[in-house]
């Protein structure tokens, strides 16, 4: 028997559930963001719902199984059951080793989440460094919630600080201050997601109190730094021109947001949760009309940011 031990693991590692290349949308320029797993919140309109738990996970892909049921004898903990609704995932009995996918001919079953250390995922991150230099691009780093992860998101941002490359956090303002002045001092920017001014919304909505946000929102508007913040308009739920006006008027008394983005509902994402056995509570709710996010954007001008946008899909009445 070999007395060599396994090399323990680096204690800087971090869990990413996605490294997005060519992304337009987390910041300036062409951009690499690199998605965390793990976030506090649990927002009902969450686009990222394998981003919500810091674990890894197992999905599978109803459109591509075949039925081939290789999968099934791969696994060791008779965690799979191939129904005729469909395949069953015992997620207590899964340790998400990934036996199951790489045995599957179709691709059907996939692990969502791995480690990485910190220089894996610059490695990722500098392959586009020309696009970065050419487009006023860089890295964002995102999630989930990359303050639940601190260690590999420090190291990180050091690494491209080092290597010369532009650098976004991008937070739901869930944090502790300490965390995240850490983290902001070793980043260019911030992208700041504010979502709803009510309180008890608030709660309801994201399921944790807003005073932790509103407090971070502060800690980034007064670093000196640039801070674009994002509100999702989701229909019934942060759409109201009330909710918009109670966030004009928080921005107003912030002052130091350099952009906000008001970003249009999609209901793209059904597909994710029932691959992770969980319920997409907002199928079928209809995308918002462009005359409608051309009023908010109007409310949302008058919080006296220099920059105010929309985008999105909207639908045609
Ligand atoms: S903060 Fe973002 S990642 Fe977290 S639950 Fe809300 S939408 Fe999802
Ligand atoms: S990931 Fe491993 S434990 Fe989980 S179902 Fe697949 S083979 Fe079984």
């Amino acid at each position: 028997m070999s007395s060599e031990k396994a090399p323990a693991p680096d204690p800087d590692s971090g869990t990413v559930f996605n490294i997005q290349r060519f992304s337009i949308e987390d910041g300036p320029g062409i951009r690499t963001t690199v998605f965390m797993k793990g976030c506090p919140l649990r927002c009902t309109w969450c686009h990222n719902p394998e981003g919500l738990v810091l674990k890894p996970q197992l999905m599978w892909f109803d459109v591509r199984c075949i039925g081939a049921r290789d999968c099934l004898a791969a696994c060791t903990r008779d965690a799979l059951e191939l129904t005729r609704d469909g395949m069953r995932i015992d997620r207590e009995a899964c340790d998400t080793c990934g036996d199951c996918a790489k045995a599957c001919p179709a691709g059907a079953l996939e692990v969502v989440g791995r480690s990485y250390t910190p220089d894996e995922a610059y490695e990722e991150v500098y392959r586009d460094e020309a696009f970065y230099r050419n487009s006023g691009g860089g890295m964002t780093v995102s999630g989930g919630e990359p303050t639940m992860q601190p260690r590999f998101v420090a190291a990180l941002l050091r690494k491209c600080r080092e290597g010369g490359i532009h650098t976004a956090l991008d937070t739901c303002g869930y944090s502790s201050p300490e965390v995240l002045t850490g983290l902001l001092e070793l980043a260019d920017m911030a992208l700041l997601d504010l979502k709803v001014m009510d309180e008890a919304e608030h709660r309801r909505l994201t399921g944790v109190d807003p005073a932790p946000v509103l407090d971070s929102a502060r800690i980034l508007a007064g670093s000196g730094k640039p801070v674009w913040v994002r509100t999702p308009i989701i229909p019934g739920c942060t759409d109201s021109p009330e909710n918009i006006a109670a966030l004009a008027s928080f921005l107003a008394g912030l002052g130091g947001v350099q952009r906000w983005d008001l970003l249009a509902f999609n209901n793209t994402c059904g597909s994710k949760y029932s691959r992770l056995d969980m319920v997409w509570e907002l199928e079928g709710v209809p995308l918002k009309t462009e005359d409608e996010m051309v009023e908010l954007a109007g409310i949302a001008e008058r919080s006296g940011v220099e920059k105010v946008a929309w985008s999105g899909v909207t639908r045609h009445e």
